[in-house]
């Protein structure tokens, strides 16, 4: 039930205003939508057919997750996510209370100020309280926050307000640090989830190694352009168990390369790379540096920075001057480990055995310690700049950064839905996709009960159907099926009531026949499911 208004009052004018989408978010409409539910349809059958099961995972998780699992020095973490605190609501009065204590304004009057440092005094205890519930975090860092307020907050207890400013601030300081909720995020990119998932559920305990797959939106706050959005939509898949056998590698990426030829995205290219293990990679970062830093004063600000932050960084840079200084700087693949070289020689082993064609790009690396050995990017036709549709590797080192047990290796990709499907509208290679199958024309009042009953018997067999609420003139009914796109009108006038028939029009060619129902039913299913439909 909903709640009545009070009074009787004429209710306030309200602004008549539109409403727009949030920028760099979009809507999917129909048809579009239709092309969007085929392709993630397509891959859970592609996926389900390598034995991946769906995981359903929230949309939103504590931002430290994320922080640990993508990087802080990443543009994601350092300045792209949505970021939120969420208060349970009986920490809402204990908010106020902190705004009180960090905005009261008059603190030179001494009244004013003895009332202040009561007020501190409740906030104290409150805080106490609610973190021995706890309804605040109660982690290490929240609690140290709470140990130096209560400290400051007896210290100002002591003094006149004539000297109380310093006192204040550090209480003022303490207050606005403390966490009243938890800080949360909508994900970025899912993998970092799946392995809270995998972790938190004790999933290595499972059978063999878990293979999941997940679609589902993401949130960046990225500069909005073609292929680049806001609120984007990935379709992953991981492997997580303890083995890091390159034949797994092989099968995600056959996997991967199967789906987006099923789907037709076939003017694309794989690029892979293997970036070394914890062995060999810190060596080779070293020499990296050094060779970057002999070059730093023709590089730009951004590279001169990631020469301490993070070297592999700077082989992502895109800017044209810099790219004849990173063609001459040292390889991975002359400084990997025995180990590593054999994991990346057996993968192509592998992939040659399945027949999958590839580049190696030297330049694709992840930044983050985690990632070990192999890393690939898939990149599509008609996309412009943006024209990655696919990126993935192997973090074998991040559950177990994550909490959980050691040993546990991994391998996944993330395709960006937006781009796949802009490259297969740019291609022209667009599937068929079944609209509305049946518009039923009906004339008289007569025609109106078998109208509706045959509508139902159609729609039980799962026919698209549409049924005009109103009586129509039969020319307008007409125009309005072939304006919807219906592949059939089923004209019901007086005399086909009268007779019990139906009279089917194709409205391709026109032809038209009169049925009675068992025949319309059969015509139909022969039609539009049978072998040349
Ligand atoms: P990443 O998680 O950054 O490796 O991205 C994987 C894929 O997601 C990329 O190859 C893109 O196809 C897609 N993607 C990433 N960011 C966006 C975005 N802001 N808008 C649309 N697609 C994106």
């Amino acid at each position: 039930m909903t709640d009545k208004p009070e009074t009787t009052e004429k209710a306030p004018k309200i602004e008549r205003r539109q409403f727009r989408a949030i920028k760099g978010t979009r809507d999917i409409l129909p048809p579009d939508s239709a092309l969007w539910n085929w392709f993630e349809q397509s891959a859970r059958e592609v996926f389900e057919s390598y034995n991946f099961r769906d995981i359903r995972l929230p949309i939103f998780e504590e931002t430290s997750l994320f922080a640990r699992a993508v990087g802080t020095d990443t543009d994601i973490v350092g300045k792209e996510m949505y970021t939120f605190t969420t208060l349970e609501p009986e920490t809402e009065k204990l908010n106020d209370l902190r705004s009180i204590v960090l905005g009261w304004p008059d603190l030179w009057d001494r009244q004013q100020f003895e009332a202040y440092k009561r007020t501190v005094e409740l906030f104290v205890q409150a805080v106490e309280q609610a973190m021995n519930a706890p309804r605040i975090p109660a982690d290490r860092d929240n609690r140290t926050v709470a140990q130096n307020l209560k400290n400051h907050a007896h210290e100002l207890m002591g003094v006149s307000p004539q000297h109380a400013t310093d006192f204040v601030e550090r209480v003022r300081a303490d207050a606005r640090a403390l966490e009243l909720g938890q800080i949360t995020t909508l994900r970025p990119e899912a993998t970092a989830s799946v392995c809270r998932a995998y972790i938190e559920h004790g999933m290595q305990t499972l059978p063999g190694n878990q293979k999941l797959y997940y679609v589902g939106p993401m949130f960046r706050r990225e500069r909005p352009q073609k292929g680049r959005y806001r609120q984007f939509y990935q379709v992953g898949a991981e492997v997580l168990g303890p083995s890091d056998a390159p034949a797994i590698d092989a099968e995600v990426l056959e996997m991967l390369l199967t789906f987006f030829n099923c789907v037709g995205l076939t003017n694309i290219k794989l690029y892979i790379n293997s970036i070394g293990c914890k062995e060999c990679r810190p060596k080779y970062v070293e020499r990296l540096r050094a060779e970057l830093r002999k070059v730093k004063d023709h590089l730009k600000e951004d590279s001169q920075r990631r020469i301490e932050t993070n070297p592999l960084r700077v082989l992502d840079s895109k800017l044209p001057e810099e790219q004849p200084i990173i063609e001459k700087l040292p390889r991975i693949s002359d400084h990997l480990c025995d180990a590593c070289r054999e994991h990346f020689a057996k993968l192509k082993d592998e992939l040659a055995l399945r027949g999958i064609g590839y580049q190696e790009n030297w330049r694709l690396v992840r930044g983050l310690d985690y990632y070990t050995r192999t890393t690939f990017e898939v990149s599509a036709a008609g996309l412009g700049s943006q024209n990655a549709v696919c990126g993935g590797g192997r973090y074998d080192g991040l559950v177990e950064l994550l909490g959980g047990p050691a040993g546990i290796k991994g391998i996944g990709f993330a395709i960006g839905t937006d781009r796949a499907i802009l490259s297969l509208q740019e291609s022209g290679n667009l599937p068929k996709l079944p609209g509305l199958a049946v518009f039923i024309a009906w004339m008289g009042a007569k025609a109106y009960a078998p109208a509706v009953a045959i509508a139902k018997k159609l729609r039980a067999r799962r026919f698209s159907v549409e049924l005009p609420p109103e009586e129509m003139k039969f020319k307008k009914s007409l125009g309005l099926a072939d304006k919807l796109g219906a592949k059939y009108a089923l004209i019901i006038g007086e005399d086909e009531a009268a007779s019990g028939t139906f009279t089917l029009k194709r409205l391709s060619d026109a032809h038209q026949d009169k049925l009675d129902e068992s025949a319309l039913l059969d015509r139909l299913q022969s039609e539009l499911r049978g072998p040349n439909a």
